[in-house]
């Protein structure tokens, strides 16, 4: 089954919605995939993986 909805997420650092096919990388963190829309956040998310993990699964119920 196809969902357009499941296209769209958040990055998890800036928290912009984006389309997770124009993401700039997809980076896996305890069986999740984290969607970052550019390197600025890749390396802040790298940098504090966990509290931006914990802020993003408390932002998406
Ligand atoms: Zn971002």
């Amino acid at each position: 089954m196809k969902s357009k909805k499941n296209n769209i997420l958040r990055d998890p650092v800036c928290m912009r919605r984006m389309n997770k096919n124009k993401a700039y990388v997809k980076i896996k963190y305890e069986d999740e995939f984290y969607y970052l829309c550019c390197p600025k956040c890749q390396s802040e998310f790298a940098k504090d993986t966990k509290k931006y993990v914990e802020r993003y699964k408390e932002i998406n119920v």
